[in-house]
């Protein structure tokens, strides 16, 4: 039976089906997100590369999904030439999706450092002064290794503040299933449980936000008793006590 080399260990071959089949076959990992064996491989993600000597022919490296087995191959997975273009494939990946924990994760297993991602963060630091001078939470901080915005710990109070501020949108927030979700490219900042409002039920901010108002608004000789209501019901019930201690003092 024709036989060729995978890491120095020899290999039977009993088809022409591809390289990357036959390297994980005998249980080496490589790499591959455009792979699929049901279809006709692209070698779209080139992150499968590998670095391939035919008999009396130089080295060369190629994706191995789109590489046919030929007998006499000598297949090497970790040499620096596979590593540097691996490298290349995840850094031009993570440029189309910043975002991917996928890619991020893959790269990290194979040792992989693909550098800074974009991640729609201008570094104005509105945020993490916001969130400090304003709010008092002290929740987001920058990360001086990376020089990304990062949690600081459990403090988030999911008040939207930072993403109300953010100039390009980066800091985000989902409410989903009762409950609020800030984050800034994959990482979660906070996640916080949701409450209805008294008077029409909506789910309108946390609880820990709540407290943190009741805390500081406590003693204020105006405030009498807490209720909570949104915005839009507030607004509604005061509008309607003026109206009536108008009609009372005619
Ligand atoms: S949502 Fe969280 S991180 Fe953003 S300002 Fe409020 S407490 Fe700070």
């Amino acid at each position: 039976m024709p036989q060729i080399t995978i890491d120095g260990t020899p290999v039977s071959i009993e088809d022409d089906s591809c390289v990357l089949e036959a390297i994980r076959g005998i249980g080496i990992e490589v790499p591959a997100l455009c792979y699929h064996p049901a279809l006709t491989p692209a070698g779209a993600c080139k992150l499968c590369v590998v670095e391939v000597t035919m008999p009396d022919k130089p080295p060369r490296v190629m994706p191995s999904c789109i590489l046919k087995l030929k007998p006499g191959m000598d297949i090497k997975t970790g040499t620096e030439r596979v590593h540097k273009a691996r490298t290349r494939a995840f850094r031009r990946l993570a440029r189309y999706a910043p975002e991917s924990e996928t890619i991020r994760r893959l790269a990290e297993k194979f040792n992989v450092d693909i550098g800074q991602v974009p991640d729609n963060c201008i570094r104005c630091r509105l945020c993490v002064r916001a969130c400090r001078e304003i709010v008092g939470a002290g929740a987001l901080a920058m990360d001086d290794m990376d020089n990304v915005v990062a949690a600081a710990g459990d403090n988030c109070i999911g008040c939207g503040t930072c993403v109300n501020l953010c100039p390009t949108g980066a800091i985000r927030m989902q409410d989903r299933d009762g409950i609020r979700t800030i984050y800034i490219r994959d990482e979660v900042i906070g996640k916080s449980p949701l409450v209805r409002c008294e008077a029409c039920g909506q789910l309108f901010a946390t609880q820990k936000f709540l407290s943190r108002v009741e805390e500081k608004t406590g003693d204020h000789p105006h405030v009498k008793e807490h209720h909570q209501y949104c915005p839009t019901c507030a607004k509604l019930l005061s509008d309607r006590v003026k109206s009536s201690s108008k009609i009372k003092r005619m």
